[in-house]
């Protein structure tokens, strides 16, 4: 795991002069692809198992200040998410296998509708979401017929996070995540 830690030492020093979201994207991103998804060999296997019936996050690091937290997300085969959004800063990256991200937009009506196409993320590369650049979106494995594991990095304990899950029709209804190891 010294890969992680070197990693969130870099989002320590990032952090510690108080950058706008926007930095923390571009930065987090560049530091998260080539300490994290450069190299294949630093993931315990235990927080790679997927799940039979549904994908699994598991916390890798928590920061002790409550500025962000990192996990592996592991998707059996062709396993999704419903439509969700964050309300904070997140870096989706792959490690292995890829992952397909559909952003999704409200329209005047209040219903929700594809924001472009889909982004088809293959390992090291990196996705962002957050409320300032598209905060809504349905993510699946790229695959199926094999596992995929991807590395997230989001602005806070993203667990803690009171989120919504969506409906096409607009509706939500209230979500929180839970870590398989926590
Ligand atoms: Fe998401």
């Amino acid at each position: 795991m010294d890969r992680l830690h070197t990693f969130t030492a870099a989002m320590d020093a990032l952090l510690a002069h108080r950058p706008d979201e926007a930095e923390i994207i571009e930065r987090g991103s560049l530091l998260l692809r080539d300490h994290l998804l450069a190299h294949d060999d630093w993931l315990p296997a235990a927080m790679a198992q997927p799940h039979r019936q549904h994908y699994r996050q598991y916390l890798l690091y928590k920061d002790a200040q409550g500025r962000y937290s990192v996990s592996s997300f592991v998707w059996g085969p062709g396993q999704s998410t419903p439509l969700h959004d964050h309300t904070v800063w997140g870096l989706v990256g792959i490690l292995r296998g890829g992952e397909v991200s559909q952003g999704y937009r409200r329209q005047p009506d209040g219903t929700l509708a594809p924001d472009g196409p889909a982004r088809h993320l293959q390992p090291g590369d990196v996705g962002a979401v957050s409320p300032a650049v598209g905060d809504i979106h349905q993510v699946l494995n790229a695959y199926r017929d094999r596992v995929s594991v991807g590395i997230h990095v989001y602005g806070a304990d993203i667990c803690a996070i009171e989120r919504k899950v969506y409906a096409l029709d607009g509706s939500s209804k209230p979500f929180r995540s839970s870590y398989a190891n926590a």
